[in-house]
């Protein structure tokens, strides 16, 4: 979408009605990571070559429509022959269970309370998507031990609503940056975020360093045993992290959003993000796929979609 303005005055005036009116993915406060050490690409690497010790389940927590649109850009050029259409997304929650250090989730499933705390707009929108729910985050728990912490991917809506029905005091850890990320939008929706995180403590930015080879912008070794390791990989939204867990049953590398779609993945397809945003969306995306042809026992799990061959959980 281009936009036009008779004069340069009308330009500084939208431009300052833009700062003006950018808010916040969540006004949460945030604080540093009590865990994980900033490591290189190189000891992740090398972690790949011993035996595994954590253990690692998907688990699909719900099912929504979206137009194509909503996954890929189709004003890209890249993205020309792909059909107008819909897209069938999951929500996944992955859980690991670490000998020592007990159970963690990466993202949070669903919770059915969700609608309740959205503005019109926002609960508007969700509905748009028909969400189909196969088990909430609550029903979960019943027959399940409550985790530890749970690690983000980011914090879109449908990565988070679960943390509605985890016990409060649950740690919760996500990228840095990914909570102050501004935008007009989030003023429109109200902020789902701060609704869902209401009566959490604050939240815990993993602090990366450069990766001293540069293969990614920043690598944390979480319990600082080479099990599990952050990877940052902004773009999708500024804070976006992808989790390799060293499972008994093999590596598996959780992109998140960073990748969400087989036509991503497998086809290198651009992701609909704002302008400012896409050098670096294309940047992890590469980096992810580059990863995973250079370590290809590595299982690759998608941010909504199984990769072709591999079977939908439920
Ligand atoms: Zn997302």
């Amino acid at each position: 979408m281009s936009r036009q303005f008779p004069s340069l005055l009308a330009g500084l005036a939208f431009a300052l009605a833009v700062s003006a009116c950018a808010t916040p993915t969540t006004r949460h406060p945030v604080t540093a990571a009590d865990l994980g050490i900033p490591a290189a690409t190189s000891d992740m690497e090398a972690s790949l070559a011993r035996p595994g010790v954590v253990t690692f389940q998907r688990v699909a927590f719900a099912r929504w429509t979206g137009g194509r649109g909503a996954f890929i850009d189709l004003d890209d050029p890249r993205t020309a022959g792909v059909p107008k259409g819909d897209e069938e997304a999951t929500i996944y929650a992955y859980v690991i269970d670490h000998p020592r250090f007990g159970r963690v989730l990466i993202d949070a499933g669903v919770s059915a309370t969700l609608e309740d705390r959205l503005n019109w707009v926002m609960r508007r929108g969700v509905r748009d998507l028909n969400v189909r729910i196969d088990r909430t985050m609550g029903q979960w728990l019943a027959n399940e031990t409550a985790p530890g912490a749970v690690f983000l991917t980011h914090l879109h809506f449908d990565h988070i609503s679960g943390l509605i029905d985890l016990p409060l005091a649950t740690p919760v850890y996500l990228g840095p940056g990914e909570a102050q990320e501004r935008s007009r939008i989030n003023l429109l929706l109200g902020s789902p975020a701060d609704a869902i995180l209401e009566g959490y403590g604050p939240l815990h930015e993993w602090a990366f360093q450069p990766d001293p080879d540069d293969a990614f912008d920043g690598i944390v070794d979480v319990f600082g045993d080479g099990s599990v390791w952050v990877i940052s990989v902004p773009g999708h939204s500024t804070g976006s992290t992808a989790y390799l867990v060293n499972a008994v049953d093999g590596p598996k590398l959780v992109v998140g959003d960073a990748v969400s779609t087989r036509l991503g993945w497998e086809a290198g397809m651009p992701q609909p993000v704002p302008l400012a945003a896409r050098a670096a969306a294309e940047r992890s995306a590469d980096r992810l796929r580059r990863f995973s042809v250079t370590h290809p026992a590595v299982e690759v799990f998608l941010g909504h979609q199984s990769r072709t061959g591999q079977v939908e959980g439920r």
